[in-house]
């Protein structure tokens, strides 16, 4: 009953399209993720999910109920926005514990609930105090609190750490992921924040103007993007996207990098992909699968900068910042100068450079 189904979902407003034709399935008490840019998409989706939105096309089932013309108040769904939604003229129990007041429940029901979501969160020591003065962080908390402790069955929450600051971030990552395993609702979480989507969703849809880009668990994600803007924006820093023409070598079919005065080859299994196809071709590889190879016939590049923060050093290299690479912080970086490397082999990805999709 708690799996919920996008079908052939559109949003227009007005001339403009918000949402072009979303399919997505998201099963019974998994995490999903909507990730994306400002504006790709996410809340909209959201909105029409929690019935706040009408969709222009297509539509939403729960389990195997059409949603259509369903209210949002009869859907089930618990939501959490960005802005907490607190009354502050009440205490904090009289916040966790209003939505099952209002339903009606027995006293000694109400109380057993408010209070193992109180000791869930943190918020015991503060039951009796009133909401206002206190922090956005407990606030926002408190937000989370009230919606769970309904123990909806679908659980929304749009961007609901944005607005806490950066260490109660981490905490409440993990609080979040536990409550989920322990309540096993079907969450659907609302991020523009890639750390948010990969250390909790089960899997991730990652959109971008409008259209889902890719779907799959966080290592699918990272491991194999469905085309260059989702290399781009996984990652921090993303994919190393250089855009080339394949070229046979004797050393067999390579990418031939123009500008830079590169001919990387291409592994087995990637150049068997892209023979015969459209030779404007991008290669790709993570900061994190660089290697240096000082004496081996590697990829080289001038040292542009070295980035040192904290357990890792980036370095960014060729005039144009055209390749990052990521190293732990003890290892031994070259100072200036040529830096010769090498990616992983197995980390080399492919990608036509006009359709931005990858070639496997
Ligand atoms: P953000 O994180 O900035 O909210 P988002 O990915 O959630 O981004 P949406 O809020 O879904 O994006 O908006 C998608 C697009 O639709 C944006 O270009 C936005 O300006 C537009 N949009 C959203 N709501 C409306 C509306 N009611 N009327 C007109 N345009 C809208």
């Amino acid at each position: 009953m708690s799996a919920i189904r996008l079908e052939h979902l559109v949003k227009r407003f007005g001339g403009f399209t918000a949402l072009k034709t979303m399919d997505l399935s998201i099963a019974d008490g998994e995490f999903m993720a909507l990730l994306g840019p400002s504006g790709c998409g996410k809340s909209t989706t959201m909105n029409m999910i929690a019935g706040m939105e009408r969709p222009s096309e297509g539509r939403i089932l729960f389990g195997d109920r059409d949603m259509s013309g369903v209210p949002m108040g009869r859907r089930g769904v618990g939501f959490v926005f960005q802005n907490y939604a607190i009354f502050t003229h009440m205490t904090v129990r009289r916040n966790l514990d209003y939505g099952l007041r209002m339903t009606g429940r027995p006293a000694a029901e109400v109380a057993k609930r408010t209070a193992a979501m109180a000791d869930l969160l943190g918020l015991t020591d503060l039951l009796d105090r009133p909401a206002a003065g206190l922090s956005v962080n407990i606030l926002q908390r408190l937000a989370i609190g009230r919606s769970a402790v309904m123990e909806p069955a679908i659980f929304l929450l749009d961007e609901p750490l944005s607005n806490v600051d950066a260490a109660f971030r981490s905490v409440m990552r993990t609080e979040l992921k536990s409550l989920q395993r322990q309540f096993r609702q079907t969450m659907v979480y609302v991020t523009h924040d890639q750390l948010e989507a990969m250390t909790m969703a089960d899997r991730i849809a990652v959109m971008d103007h409008g259209v889902l880009q890719q779907v799959g668990t966080p290592l699918e994600v990272y491991n194999d993007p469905a085309n260059i803007f989702v290399a781009r924006f996984i990652g921090a820093p993303g994919m190393n996207l250089l855009p080339g023409r394949l070229a046979e070598t004797d050393r067999g079919l390579a990418v031939d990098l123009g500008p830079l005065g590169l001919t990387p080859p291409l592994p087995p299994g990637l150049a068997a992909a892209a023979r015969g196809g459209k030779a404007e071709v991008t290669y790709g590889f993570r900061p994190e699968e660089v290697h240096l190879d000082p004496e081996g016939a590697a990829l080289h590049l001038p040292l542009l900068l070295t980035e040192r923060i904290g357990a890792r050093n980036i370095l960014h290299l060729g005039d144009s910042d055209a390749v990052r690479a990521v190293f732990p912080a003890g290892a031994t970086l070259p100072a200036g100068g040529t830096v010769r490397f090498a990616p992983a082999e197995a980390s080399v990805r492919l990608f036509d450079t006009a359709s931005g999709r990858a070639i496997r």
